[in-house]
């Protein structure tokens, strides 16, 4: 049987119109119709797999799919065993740390001896640590933004874009701590047959990215 690469995309967020129009742009043909969960390619040996975008470097880990788009924040803070093979360019964000729009910000001194709520725990205690800053983290997986106005914590660390959900929480951004745009991401063992096949995908997308430049 002809060898396939197993490409996982995220199903439905921010990430998987821009993840389609790529393998689009690279002349890659596939059916992705509603609530497909796998689908094949039927001009490139490629087999595509529609997961929540948390799951992916997991998946990739394992073997389940051999590589895959996600955002940089989230292949950096699962901690899985995948690399960056390239970045994209799109689904750009910032982590950064906010505080309460009454607070004066004075330098991240300030974060002694808080408590930050954020879904970064390890994004975040990472540039605590190297920053020699000692916080409280308090993981919580969504809806961070409301965490001081709740009195949960003293400040948080998300994914800002425009700052609006911000700014409607009464709170300010006041550090970057991390910059992340869509990554794709592989596992460090896949079969010769495969790795032709992703070199051919990337040849692809380097095209389309140099078109556009
Ligand atoms: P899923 O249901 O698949 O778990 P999700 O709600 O966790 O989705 P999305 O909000 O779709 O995730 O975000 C996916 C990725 O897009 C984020 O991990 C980040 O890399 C990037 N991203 C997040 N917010 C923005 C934004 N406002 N603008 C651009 N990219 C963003
Ligand atoms: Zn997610």
């Amino acid at each position: 049987m002809e060898e396939k690469i197993r490409i996982a995309i995220q199903k439905s967020g921010r990430l998987s119109e821009d993840s389609l129009k790529l393998i689009k742009e690279c002349g890659i043909q596939f059916n992705n119709g509603t609530g497909k969960l796998k689908s094949d390619s039927d001009n490139f040996p490629a087999e595509f797999l529609f997961l929540r975008d948390d799951d992916i470097p997991g998946y990739v880990a394992d073997g389940v799919a051999d590589i895959g788009i996600v955002g940089e924040n989230v292949s950096v803070e699962t901690n899985k065993p995948v690399h960056t093979v390239h970045k994209l360019g799109f689904s750009k964000c910032r982590l950064s740390l906010a505080v309460p729009r009454t607070v004066e910000y004075t330098g991240l001194q300030m974060f002694h001896n808080k408590n930050i709520a954020t879904s970064y725990p390890r994004i975040l205690s990472t540039y605590l640590q190297q920053e020699g800053i000692e916080a409280a983290i308090h993981e919580i997986s969504g809806s961070v933004e409301i965490a001081p106005s709740i009195g949960l914590a003293d400040a948080i660390c998300d994914i800002v874009s425009s700052g609006s959900t911000l700014m409607s929480n009464g709170l300010k951004e006041v550090e970057v701590i991390f910059r992340s745009e869509a990554v794709l991401i592989s596992s460090n063992t896949l079969s010769a047959a495969k790795q032709k096949i992703l070199d051919q995908l990337l040849f692809r997308i380097k095209a389309v990215q140099a078109a556009k430049n």
